[in-house]
């Protein structure tokens, strides 16, 4: 029998059960993948630790699947609430607890929003390092759960490397803190860094401690630079990353994305179709010569153009250029955003083999994403009104899939497993290690009520 929501007694939360609300938490609006509506018992809309604790323990006792909502920006349908599950929203949790810049590091609630945390520290002349591009709209607890990457992990790292200490409830509602306030700290197994990326299945993190760090000194430089193809980019960004020079991003572009941002920009980075490929780079605080080596290198690389600038202005615009990317693709039709790393060394092959697919519905696919990183975004525009994906696009999805696998690299870099892509985590991982993490996951939540079917 299901359980009575209205026995769950709250602080000061609120517990949410009309339809349209339902709705709008049983889908991740962001995965164009699934169309499928989950029907949710109930979404919590927590307001205090208390809260997520006695919301815990009432879902653990009557077995009730528990889904964190952070600001349900996920693109693998990891946030959607389960058919009759608890949606645990964590969005009014936001407070900034704690900015300590003598000890670069603050103190904030999960649901305060990246964007929100990097705009306070920025005025005491500090930045919080995570840009996902969902900066704005995300989470920090979500960009936690996740480990979210970004254009500037090349340098600063992804989530992970930000967060110094936790502070989670189990599954039976019990409150526990990780970590510590000092960013070395050996002391126990490192439970912080095993529930960064966890999605949600192994507790739900009501706090964080996270590094600050300070503006760098100097200006920046930022540049771009044109290739005849996205195989000739890679050989450049690999020759960028053994020179170093350390740059904090390397963000690559291939020509249908070039051709989807001059469409939404107006602008003619293709220099009417020559350029096939458009690299855009940042150095921090650049040593003297830097610039000058930069373009050796890339002219070494066989770069057809190079631009490069340390007017803010100009540098700006360069920047938005890339954080343009999603909306100029998804201006032609519904996007299916896939997420693929490989070694360094495999990126100018993983280029080459993503190039050669072809489709024989009316599909357009583009390829860019965090070069420096051997990360690739191989995204597909579908018809808006596909009521599924379709078989050749699947299809070549499965055949990017196995094709990185086969290369050593990943299938996920930084948007997760969620529910999406499950069946390939046994034949990237193998069994063995996959049942270790069941093991460490039924020791979380003996009950497996948190985000069950989800990351392994
Ligand atoms: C336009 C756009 C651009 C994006 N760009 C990037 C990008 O550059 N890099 C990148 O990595 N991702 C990107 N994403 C994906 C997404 O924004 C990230 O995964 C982000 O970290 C999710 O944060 P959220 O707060 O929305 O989490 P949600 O979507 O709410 O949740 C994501 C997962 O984390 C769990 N979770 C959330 N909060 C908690 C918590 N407090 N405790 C425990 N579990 C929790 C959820 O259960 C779920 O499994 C992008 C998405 C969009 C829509």
């Amino acid at each position: 029998m299901m359980a009575d929501i209205s026995e769950l007694s709250l602080k000061d939360g609120r517990i949410i059960t009309d339809s349209e609300t339902l709705a709008k938490f049983g889908k991740d609006d962001s995965t164009q993948e699934v169309v499928k509506v989950y029907k949710p018992l109930a979404v919590v809309e927590a307001h205090s630790v208390e809260d997520v604790q006695a919301t815990l323990r009432f879902a653990n006792h009557h077995k009730i699947p528990v889904t964190a909502w952070g600001a349900g920006s996920s693109i693998v349908n990891s946030s959607a609430g389960l058919d009759d599950g608890i949606v645990l929203d964590l969005s009014q949790l936001n407070q900034i607890l704690e900015i300590n810049i003598p000890n670069q590091y603050a103190v904030v609630q999960a649901g305060v929003l990246n964007a929100d945390l990097d705009k306070e520290v920025r005025k005491q002349g500090y930045f919080f390092a995570p840009d996902p591009g969902s900066k704005p709209i995300s989470s920090i607890g979500g960009n936690i759960a996740t480990n979210a990457g970004g254009m500037s992990s090349l340098k600063y790292g992804t989530t992970k490397q930000s967060v110094i200490g936790l502070q989670i409830v189990l599954a039976d509602g019990t409150l526990i803190n990780t970590g510590s306030k000092t960013f070395k700290d050996n002391v126990g197994y490192d439970l912080t860094d095993l529930l960064v990326g966890s999605e949600g299945t192994l507790a739900v993190i009501v706090a964080a401690t996270v590094k600050l760090l300070p503006i760098p000194f100097g200006k920046p430089v930022t540049g771009l630079a044109t290739f005849a193809d996205m195989k000739q980019l890679s050989i450049g960004v690999q020759k960028i990353s053994a020179s170093g020079l350390y740059p904090s991003m390397m963000e690559a572009l291939n020509d249908t994305s070039i051709e989807a941002l001059d469409r939404l920009e107006k602008t003619d980075l293709g220099n009417g179709g020559v350029a096939k490929a458009l690299l855009i780079f940042k150095l921090e605080g650049a040593p003297a010569g830097a610039v000058e080596a930069l373009q050796e290198i890339l002219g070494d690389a066989g770069a057809l153009h190079v631009s490069v600038t340390d007017d803010a202005e100009y540098a700006q615009k360069i920047i938005q250029i890339r954080q343009d990317y999603y909306r100029a693709e998804a201006a032609y039709g519904r996007l299916i955003v896939e997420d693929v790393a490989v070694p360094l060394s495999k990126l100018p092959d993983l280029a080459d083999f993503v190039e050669q697919l072809t489709f024989t519905t009316d599909v357009t696919a583009f390829l860019g994403g965090h070069a420096g990183d051997g990360n690739f975004h191989p995204n597909i525009a579908i018809p808006r009104d596909s009521d599924s994906i379709p078989a050749d696009v699947q299809d070549a999805i499965s055949k990017i899939f196995k094709y990185v696998q086969s290369i050593e690299g990943t299938i996920s870099a930084e948007h997760g497993i969620g529910e999406i892509k499950k069946q390939w985590v046994l034949p990237q991982l193998g069994q063995e290690l996959v049942d270790l993490q069941r093991r460490v996951k039924l020791t979380f939540d003996p009950n497996n009520i948190l985000n069950p079917g989800r990351k392994i």
